[in-house]
Formats: C-alpha cells, sequence, structure tokens
C-alpha cells in the first residue's frame, strides 16, 4: 500500500518511522511518502495561508500550493488515489471506513491547519478522485497531522501480514464478526497473581466454550457500561438470550 501525506509539518509525521507502521515500512508493505506543503509555494515567506472571504477570526489555506502540490503527487503514481481529507466536519473515522480504507492501495492524507484548506480544493478533486472527509472525533485539533497518524495506524494494522499474529485484530472492540456490536472485555496475563488480585478462575479452566462465554459476557457487561448506544443501535438479533439477561 502506498500512503502520501501532504502538510506543512513533516517532522509531526515522525512517528510513522517507529513500532509497527515503520516495521511495516521498512519489510516494504507500506511505501509512505512525506511531503512539505510549502515546497509549492512560490513567495519568499512560503505563504500558505490568507485572509477568509467574508471575514471571521482565523486563516484558511490558499488553494495554489494545494493543487500544485496534489497535482504533483497524483502524476508520481499509477492509477486514482483515494484522498483522505481530515476535517472536524468529515464523516466518523470508524473501525468499518478503517477496513475499508485498508484495502485501497493508494491514499492521499491532506493535513490541514488554521481553519482549513480552501473548499475548492475538495470540489476540484471530488470531481476526478474519491475524497472522503473524515473525522477522528467531536473536538478540534489544531492540525490534521495526529489525526493522520491515528487514521494511519489503524489501517496500517489491517493489512496482510503487519501484525504478528492475524487473529489479534479479529477479537478487537468493533472488529466484525459474532461481536461486532461489542467493545472488548478485560484481558489478563502471568503472573497468576499480583498485589492480591488474582484472574478468573475460567480463563485457567482450559474450557474453551466456558471462555469465550466469559468473554462475551464481560464484552457485554463492559459495552453496557460504556457505551450503551452501540447496544441500542445494534440489531436486536446480535444477541443471544444469556446477553439479555447481564
Ligand atoms: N474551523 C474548523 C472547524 O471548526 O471545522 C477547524 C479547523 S482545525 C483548527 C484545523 C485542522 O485540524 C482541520 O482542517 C483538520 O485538518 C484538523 N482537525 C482538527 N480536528 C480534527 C478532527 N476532529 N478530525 C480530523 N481532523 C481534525
Amino acid at each position: 500500500m502506498r500512503l502520501d501525506v501532504v502538510t506543512i509539518f513533516p517532522e509531526y509525521l515522525e512517528p510513522l518511522n517507529v513500532s509497527l507502521v515503520g516495521k511495516a515500512r521498512a519489510r516494504g508493505q507500506l511505501d509512505v511518502r512525506i511531503h512539505d506543503l510549502r515546497e509549492w509555494t512560490h513567495d519568499k515567506h512560503h505563504t500558505v495561508d490568507d485572509t477568509p472571504y467574508g471575514g471571521g477570526p482565523g486563516m484558511v489555506m490558499k488553494p495554489d500550493p494545494w493543487g500544485e502540490a496534489l497535482d504533483t503527487v497524483l502524476a508520481s503514481g499509477e492509477g486514482e488515489p483515494v484522498l483522505v481529507v481530515p476535517t472536524p466536519s468529515g464523516v466518523p473515522f470508524t473501525q468499518q471506513l478503517a477496513v475499508e480504507l485498508s484495502a485501497k492501495p493508494w491514499l492521499v492524507f491532506t493535513p490541514a491547519r488554521y481553519e482549513g484548506i480552501d473548499r475548492r480544493v475538495i470540489e476540484e478533486y471530488g470531481d476526478r478522485l474519491d475524497v472522503r472527509e473524515v473525522s477522528i472525533g467531536d473536538y478540534v485539533l489544531a492540525g490534521g497531522e495526529a489525526p493522520v497518524l491515528v487514521m494511519v495506524e489503524a489501517i496500517a494494522r489491517l493489512l496482510p501480514g503487519v501484525l504478528g499474529n492475524a487473529a489479534s485484530h479479529q477479537d478487537d472492540s468493533f472488529a466484525p464478526g459474532a461481536m461486532a456490536d461489542l467493545l472488548e472485555g478485560p484481558v489478563y496475563t502471568k503472573p497468576p497473581e499480583w498485589r492480591g488480585r488474582t484472574i478468573p478462575d475460567v480463563l485457567l479452566s482450559g474450557h474453551h466454550g466456558k471462555i469465550a462465554r466469559w468473554r462475551r459476557d464481560e464484552a457485554f457487561r463492559r459495552t453496557d457500561a460504556n457505551r450503551p448506544d452501540l447496544i441500542e443501535r445494534a440489531d436486536p438479533a446480535a444477541f443471544d438470550k444469556k446477553d439479555r439477561d447481564i
């Protein structure tokens, strides 16, 4: 998979060199290219922003550098990428969207600063590409670089061969499957006793059926406590009688 990021803070994307994403890059599973938007400015101060039409506070990112940058990036690859535009006014970034984007061969991210990018840029590329305006949550950050780090990590761990054990993400909260509507329950490792606290006996029983049932019950309890909205909006058929007794 190829990932391009156009930003005025290339150094903000340095975490993409470490851990899971960094290893995937080193193994050639991910081709990540970071571009400095200011390379496509032509004035002495490398200006990327200007005052908003209609007045108001803040500055807006100028269309010219974005257009030149995106034309250059698009011309450097085969086929058409999906353009991912981080913005608090976008559709929510969910596990489902991460799964969908992980199947694309090429993604281009446009993290903005200030009050965002001149709308005409989104319209211009929306006429020729699959453009997704995506929000990572109902809060406003100073820039789109942190959202890009979030999205890239969520997408990269779904790529075949990136996680050591492919099954790891199949049991995650929000993962498609039997527990799709439930958050993951608590997890434990050795030692069996820590500061007087033990682990649930069932996990030592070796009884796969009972362990699966316990995991499901705990997942249900945690979802009910932390995210009751997930249970309310799920298909009632997704839950069995034992779930409903909890
Ligand atoms: N005025 C904009 C609004 O209210 O929608 C906020 C602009 S924000 C200060 C600057 C940039 O940070 C955005 O254009 C976007 O790239 C990024 N950003 C901030 N919060 C975000 C979020 N929740 N999800 C995705 N991107 C976000």
